[in-house]
């Protein structure tokens, strides 16, 4: 059975680690910052002191190529990201970029010839200080005129950040690839959550990734004296609010048990000691891998217009993000199955409930990812750390399905 190198794995992956460093450890790479873009260049150049060709797209993502004997072959795409959160561990995204690439050459240096090219891919902007998902989006056609309207990460840093990196909105938007030459897409991750540590699991195979909807509700009542107004003739939206991010977690743990939901922000007006609040607006999202984020919004939405309405408040939604989701590809997660099960290793089927790559290529081809356990569950954090063995196993796994998936195992 044919395995990565380890210790050129290690190495690649510490040098990785040293581009953005952080001095309490982990590392920073937003997306066009001086290190992401640093990052990349090291990408290249390893790749091509591996004698492997490299393409740079109109998305800006950054690609090590083996190509195959048949010049007209479809190409296996195996990839993740080299960006980061602001402040975030070294393992998340990098792994999977430092094992694709340590496929590539592990084939090519075993002489393979496969019907496939193989492609290790860095995708641009995953993890969303600009857009998230960015490059994968305008790989396989989803990128729209509207989400480079709107980014999260604020309009004057999309448009600063393209013009460092040298790329422009209509080579985003004119970077799809014709998904009849993709093979599929198989992505290397660190699972970002406590599960497989905690059962004393080596690999997760990614049944899907999970859809998430986003509100921002605003609660409106009456600003009032907050001494001589009495208790029972307030409008208080702050109170409505409250009230509806407690029925929130009731309503989800009671009838939701495979959802998770979650107010992550609420701003109060005009916030003061003394004036009962006239308007409270709360940051609202909830995400789900099955079929019930349609159950779930109307649910939840239902209850905002009822604490809204017991207390003679109005409650105004404003829909703010829809991500669907992704169910991944059976024969693909059957590669990873069979590739585990040669390696002797343990697995479990797991969706995700972290928003990735694969759920935009799954649109486009056949896709499938591979999750090694995370240490205390904990990510997007300088303390984020996976063992070392474990990142082995998971590179092993990442090798044996793709020779599955050409069929050369
Ligand atoms: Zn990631």
């Amino acid at each position: 059975v044919l395995l990565v190198d380890a210790e050129r794995l290690r190495a690649d992956f510490d040098e990785l680690g040293s581009i953005g460093a952080l001095a309490g450890g982990g590392v920073s790479r937003p997306t066009f910052g001086a290190a992401h873009m640093a990052a990349r260049e090291w990408f290249l150049a390893r790749a091509r002191a591996a004698g492997l060709d490299t393409r740079v797209d109109a998305a800006g993502n950054h690609s090590a190529l083996l190509v195959a004997a048949d010049p007209g072959a479809r190409t296996l795409l195996l990839g993740s990201h080299l960006d980061t959160v602001p402040v975030a561990g070294r393992y998340d995204g990098a792994l999977g970029v430092v094992a694709a690439l340590e496929v590539l050459r592990a084939v090519k240096d075993a002489g393979l010839e496969l019907p496939f090219a193989l492609e290790a891919i860095d995708f641009t902007d995953e993890d969303g200080t600009l857009v998230g998902l960015l490059g994968s989006w305008a790989l396989t056609g989803a990128l729209t005129p509207q989400i480079l309207s709107a980014p999260r990460g604020g309009r004057a840093e999309l448009v600063a950040g393209l013009e460092r990196a040298g790329l422009s909105e209509g080579g985003l938007l004119g970077a799809r690839r014709d998904p009849d030459g993709l093979a599929g897409y198989l992505e290397l991750h660190i699972e970002q959550g406590p599960v497989l540590e905690r059962d004393g699991i080596d690999i997760g195979v990614v049944t899907a990734i999970v859809g998430s909807r986003s509100f921002r509700i605003a609660f409106t009542g009456a600003a009032d004296h907050a001494g001589t107004t009495p208790m029972d003739a307030r409008r208080d939206a702050l109170l409505g609010a409250a009230r509806f991010v407690a029925a929130v977690n009731e309503i989800v743990v009671r009838d939701f048990p495979d959802c998770v939901a979650t107010v992550g922000d609420v701003s109060v007006e005009p916030g003061a000691f003394n004036v009962v609040p006239g308007r409270a607006t709360v940051a609202l999202e909830f995400r789900s891998g099955g079929g019930r984020l349609d159950a779930l919004e109307e649910t939840l939405l239902a209850s905002a217009a009822r604490e809204a309405g017991a207390l003679r408040l109005t409650a105004d939604v404003i829909r703010v993000g829809r991500w669907e989701p992704a169910r991944l590809d059976d024969e693909v997660r059957a590669a990873v199955w069979a590739a585990v099960a040669e390696l002797g290793l343990s697995a479990i089927d797991m969706p995700s409930g972290a928003g990735h790559d694969a759920q935009a290529l799954a649109a486009v081809t056949p896709s499938g990812m591979v999750f090694v356990p995370s240490v205390g569950g904990v990510s997007h954090d300088p303390s984020e750390r996976t063992t070392w063995q474990d990142c082995v196993n998971g590179a092993n796994v990442l090798l044996g399905a793709a020779l599955r998936l050409a069929g050369a195992a």
